[in-house]
């Protein structure tokens, strides 16, 4: 079974594609304002993991002007399918990690969107590979595999330059400074 990546460049996506091989990586350009700092990380990981890049341009309406995309990953979905379709891929992945707080990001939600997708008639699913990992587990492991470098490459805020401030920023900050220090210890 072909397996296709929705890839962000940001932690878990990342460490999904390093973990788990998928066989290519589809990148969405939905108008989102990182789409650029997005790309290059998403660039680089397709490069270092060998696998193929596809990449597809969506433009919704955004109804807040800090970015807020309601059910992104609705859109998302909808987007993969007809590239899972063309391409031959029997599953569409997703980064998800245990105890996401949105609502669409959840295991809940990849089983309504199986249900949604055999109602259509489609062959292809939905699965979130990591989805029963927590986000530190998830990213650990990768860094226990394929060290801390990737960690670097990736860009997880919404803003472009990253802010620095947001949830996103900080929790990417702190994965950082923690596994670096960790890294220097077990190097002395
Ligand atoms: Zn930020």
């Amino acid at each position: 079974m072909r397996r296709l990546l929705l890839c962000s460049g940001g932690l878990d996506s990342s460490a999904v594609a390093l973990l788990y091989s998928p066989e290519a990586l589809l990148f969405v350009d939905y108008g989102q304002k990182a789409r650029g700092r997005e790309w290059k990380a998403v660039c680089h990981l397709s490069k270092l993991i060998h696998r193929p890049l596809i990449v597809r341009r969506v433009r919704p309406d955004y109804p807040c002007s800090h970015g807020y995309l309601p059910a992104r990953n609705l859109l998302l979905l909808s987007v993969a399918i007809p590239a899972a379709e063309r391409f031959g891929f029997g599953e569409i992945w997703f980064g998800f990690t245990k105890g996401e707080v949105y609502g669409d990001a959840t295991a809940e939600w990849i089983d309504k969107a199986n249900e949604l997708l055999q109602t259509e008639g489609l062959r292809v699913k939905v699965v979130a590979p990591a989805v029963t990992l927590s986000d530190s587990e998830l990213i650990i492991k990768a860094c226990e595999q394929f060290g801390v470098r990737w960690l670097l490459k990736t860009y997880s805020c919404m803003s472009a330059p990253a802010c620095g401030v947001c949830v996103k920023c900080h929790r990417r900050e702190t994965f950082i400074n923690h596994l670096i220090v960790e890294l220097k210890e077990g190097l002395k």
